[in-house]
């Protein structure tokens, strides 16, 4: 199953350098997750965070109801255009979505 944008999750952050190639499956984002923009730190620029943002800190870009708002615009940082749902990530619901991620910030960055 191939996946096209559906939410704030298809953005990159220190994670992608660690991300295994041999990841050839995608998932479908789950709008409204957010995790990635939420638990990984981010290093580009974002609306308030001129040198990005760190981890377990949301993401200025979200909305209310957890979807990116900077999505579309010239202000969506290339590390999302980039970032795309996987299983690694985005695990099996929310809450192993965050579990992952955390764990992959640790293992990024020491
Ligand atoms: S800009 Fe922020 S809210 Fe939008 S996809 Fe990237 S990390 Fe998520
Ligand atoms: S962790 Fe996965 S499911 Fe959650 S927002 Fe990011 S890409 Fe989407």
């Amino acid at each position: 199953m191939t996946t096209a944008y559906t939410g704030p999750g298809e953005r990159a952050s220190g994670l992608s350098r660690a991300a295994p190639s041999a990841y050839s499956v995608t998932v479908e984002c789950r709008p409204g997750c957010a995790a990635c923009c939420i638990v990984i730190s981010i290093s580009s620029p974002l609306p308030g965070y001129p040198e990005g943002k760190p981890a377990g800190i949301p993401c200025p870009g979200l909305t209310s109801d957890n979807l990116c708002r900077l999505w579309g615009t010239d202000a969506y940082p290339g590390v999302c255009r980039e970032f795309r749902a996987g299983p690694e990530y985005c695990g099996a619901d929310n809450a192993d979505a965050r579990r992952l991620l955390a764990a992959q910030e640790r293992a990024t960055t020491g």
